[in-house]
């Protein structure tokens, strides 16, 4: 009897053991679980995120996980481990993919070239050979196939064949209908051409090529940009003709278009519905002020893009001998011109007097191109 008692103790002993056991593993097994499937989540978030795209496609190598199959802890651990390093595996591959993608597509601009540059000169009849002259002989040489000269009659007595001349219909008297009718074929012109920039200068400016080419390759591709200098120290009032006969005051800031002055092909794209075809004229009959005014007053006033002033751009309304030789070579245009009877031009002590190059443009030039066959060759060593 004492002996059944003993038996029956110990075997409820050992059922409890058992139970405790079985109740422990349990436990072990579910721990485990939760564990890798945290890690499988952790993975998930941070090397495929789908709000900046879908992640890589499940490859063949990413481990599928099987719940099913009896694993120990160990092994759980090391093939969460095996799956996070095969998907962030994946993830470089797929990161890198589309990053040699996208560097197919950006390719860098190339730089702009003066080629790109659209330059306009305005003259007339009887400034052929005082003025136009000059600037084919110096500047103009260096920049023929894309210069434009507009003029109001064909000359026989200039050699022009070898340059572009756009032999307007516009009156060649000096006049704000005859100066617009000009302006309105030059923008015309530049916007039938492919060319990235639309300048215009006056015939009696030098138009330094390497330093326009500097100043115009600073401005970002595709931006609104009006450059060159004011004449006036404040914008100027115009009495703006409104349809039902009244006026209205405006005021706008304009670049002179003695000084010559600069326009992006996105900016002059901008500026057709009121300068393309007739509209331009037009605008400057609203104003009643010429040429360069109604850029100023189409940019400012209907695009609201204000000019930016330069101080590399000069017209013969300052005083250009406030230039110093040192700075010279960094102008973008100069001029020449009459002032109270006295020549106003710059001053440079160079290859020629004032009394054969009173412009002094010829004296510039060869500063700039001391290679020119008409430059005097410096005195050897
Ligand atoms: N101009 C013109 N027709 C004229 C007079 C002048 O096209 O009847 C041009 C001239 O060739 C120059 C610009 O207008 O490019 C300005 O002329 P100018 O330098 O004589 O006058 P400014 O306005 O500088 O005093
Ligand atoms: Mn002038």
């Amino acid at each position: 009897m004492m002996f059944l008692r003993r038996v029956l103790v110990a075997l409820c002993g050992a059922t409890v053991t058992f139970f405790l056991v079985v109740l422990v593993d349990l436990q072990l097994r579910i721990q485990t679980r939760e564990k890798s499937g945290a890690i499988g989540a952790a993975g998930r978030g941070v090397w495929s995120d789908s709000r900046t795209h879908p992640g890589p496609p499940p490859g063949p190598s990413s481990p599928q996980y099987s719940w099913g199959q009896p694993q120990g802890r160990g092994n759980a651990l090391s093939s969460a481990l095996n799956r996070s390093l095969a998907a962030l595996e994946q993830e470089i591959k797929y990161r890198r993919d589309r990053l040699s993608g996208l560097r197919g597509r950006v390719t860098p601009r190339p730089p702009l070239q003066l080629s790109d540059i659209f330059i306009a000169v305005k003259t007339t009849g009887r400034f052929h050979s005082s003025r136009l002259a000059l600037l084919l002989e110096t500047w103009i040489s260096r920049t023929k196939d894309h210069t434009y000269i507009f003029t109001d009659r064909e000359d026989k007595d200039l050699a022009l064949k070898d340059y572009k001349v756009m032999v307007t219909n516009c009156s060649s008297e000096y006049s704000h209908q005859a100066l617009s009718c000009k302006m309105s074929a030059e923008y015309d012109v530049f916007m039938a051409s492919s060319k990235e920039w639309f300048c215009h200068v006056d015939d009696d400016n030098y138009l330094n090529p390497c330093a326009l080419l500097r100043v115009l390759s600073a401005f970002p591709p595709h931006s609104d940009i009006y450059i060159g200098k004011p004449s006036l120290d404040h914008p100027i009032r115009a009495f703006e003709q409104l349809p039902d006969n009244s006026t209205r005051e405006v005021r706008f800031w304009f670049a002179t278009g003695g000084a010559g002055f600069c326009l992006s092909r996105k900016l002059a794209e901008k500026m057709a519905p009121w300068a393309s075809g007739p509209q331009f004229e037009q605008s400057s009959a609203v104003i009643r002020l010429p040429d360069d005014c109604t850029v100023g007053f189409i940019v400012e006033q209907r695009l609201g893009v204000p000019l930016l002033h330069s101080p590399l751009f000069h017209s013969h309304l300052e005083n250009l001998q406030l230039i110093s030789p040192q700075q010279l070579p960094q102008q973008v245009t100069l001029s020449y011109g009459l002032f109270e009877k006295e020549m106003n031009s710059v001053e440079i002590r160079g290859a020629f007097s004032p009394d054969t190059d009173p412009s002094r443009f010829k004296s510039v030039h060869c500063l700039l191109y001391p290679d020119t066959h008409w430059c005097p060759r410096p005195f050897p060593m």
